[in-house]
């Protein structure tokens, strides 16, 4: 992993005014948070959001895309709606591909073309963050939304930015005070370069579950065979297979590697049983064409066991998938409890459970009580729901410990990853006031913990970040 120069600092916690500047971005005064549609106005949460604003983050997960792309293609408002969550609520709304603007229209046209169905998913957490985010970054005036009136110098202001050859450092750094993106590059597998100092990539395991048989790749184009071809790694049956997992993890960590993570809830259902290495090497010998789908399923639960080893030899934490799946409405067989199996069977590895299980947050709460190995990551969770990150953070205070709760933006862009760090930043704060001042529950300084807590201090234990 080629890694460039890394935000030393030496405090997480800073004196205000001012943010890291080594990645050369101004210094600026922190903003004073736009209502929230719906907060109450007390308790006051100020001081809790001072403290977030002079704490270093430090972000689990992101899928910022590479700066090569970004510059591809027209590049707006409505492209940056398109390339993110909004786009699946506009889905929702009833859009569809051939409703997007047309791409060489003037932008007032495509403004007019698009504003019908901005207006019918404009209320939720995914736009208002989206929209929070260009605020940030942009300068965008405050005022309700997007319009027709501040469209032509966000775009100007959006077209300057991707040319910044520094815009990760930069946005994430001297913006959002974000010390460490932890990125899941998805589109480069097996490549574990990122760019900017700010993020460090995750090494995406799905493809050595689902598609451990030569010529097959996962649903990223991730194949393990052509991956051990390029190592010079000679596959010869089931067993040099399951070696290759752990060497595959070994070079990922010898290259400054520090997670892995599975997205296999939009594969698979999460349970994976317990198969003994006997019965998956006859499945593997049997070849992909001759199992059927029960048979499939067993031999990967049997690779997942595999991975989930080497995790745990290679001192990696492993990010899991669970609940909700982007875009879709299904979300049966993602439950983060059907894990519990796994979890049980591996006590020494470690388990960053993603998005709070949402909608089985109750679920995770006591997961992450009772299982020492454990971690709840709210990641992506407040630009789903401000409201109910809000209820849920009440109920995970009061059951897990407070080492255990993480966050991560789990966004495509910069603004977006702004966007959903402002929301969360929200949702802790007004949270805090509430546990102190309103219902007297815990300390001024316990409610401190929290804070650096959720944003740094946990995620830097768990992933070994100073
Ligand atoms: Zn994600």
């Amino acid at each position: 992993m080629q890694r460039g120069r890394r935000c030393q600092l030496a405090n997480r916690v800073l004196t205000l005014p001012g943010r890291c500047t080594e990645a050369g971005a101004p210094n600026r005064q922190p903003q004073a948070p736009r209502p929230h549609p719906g907060e109450c106005a007390m308790p006051d949460s100020t001081r809790f959001r001072e403290i977030l604003d002079r704490t270093f983050v430090i972000d689990t997960h992101e899928h910022i895309r590479p700066l090569e792309k970004l510059r591809e293609g027209p590049w707006d408002f409505i492209e940056l709606c398109r390339g993110s969550y909004v786009a699946a609520d506009l889905r929702s709304a009833g859009m569809t591909e051939q409703d997007w603007p047309d791409a060489d229209a003037t932008p007032e046209d495509r403004w007019r073309a698009f504003e019908p169905w901005a207006r019918r998913v404009r209320n939720t957490a995914y736009y208002q963050s989206l929209v929070m985010g260009c605020h940030k970054l942009h300068g965008l005036p405050e005022q309700d939304d997007v319009n027709a009136f501040s469209m032509p110098a966000l775009t100007e202001a959006m077209e300057r930015m991707r040319r910044r050859d520094d815009l990760y450092d930069y946005a994430l750094t001297g913006i959002g005070g974000i010390q460490v993106a932890l990125q899941d590059p998805h589109w480069q597998p097996f490549c574990w370069e990122t760019e900017g100092d700010v993020l460090r990539a995750v090494f995406r395991i799905n493809c050595f579950v689902m598609a451990p048989f030569p010529g097959q790749a996962d649903h990223n184009a991730a194949a393990p065979h052509a991956f051990a071809t390029a190592m010079d790694y000679e596959i010869t049956g089931f067993d040099s297979y399951r070696e290759l997992i752990g060497r595959a993890i070994e070079k990922y960590k010898q290259a400054g590697g520090i997670a892995l993570k599975s997205s296999l809830a939009y594969d698979r259902t999460l349970e994976f049983g317990d198969v003994s290495r006997d019965d998956a090497a006859r499945l593997y010998a049997r070849g992909a064409d001759a199992l059927d789908a029960a048979e499939a399923k067993a031999l990967q639960d049997y690779l997942m066991h595999a991975v989930v080893e080497a995790a745990e030899a290679h001192g990696l934490p492993i990010q899991i998938h669970t609940g909700i799946r982007a875009g879709s409405g299904d979300c049966r067989g993602a439950n983060p409890s059907l894990l519990t199996g796994l979890i049980a069977a591996h006590p020494n590895a470690r388990f960053d459970l993603f998005h709070g299980g949402y909608p089985y947050a109750t679920e995770l709460s006591v997961m992450a009580k009772g299982f020492p190995n454990v971690y709840l990551d709210l990641c992506w969770l407040p630009i789903i729901s401000p409201s109910v990150t809000v209820r849920m953070l009440h109920e995970w205070l009061e059951t897990v410990p407070v080492t255990k709760l993480l966050w991560g933006g789990d966004c495509g862009s910069v603004e977006a990853s702004l966007g959903a760090l402002e929301m969360a930043k929200r949702v802790i704060s007004r949270t805090l006031a509430e546990k102190t001042e309103l219902e007297r529950y815990f300390s001024h300084d316990t409610a401190v913990d929290v804070a650096t807590g959720i944003l740094h201090d946990n995620a830097a234990r768990l992933f070994g970040l100073s």
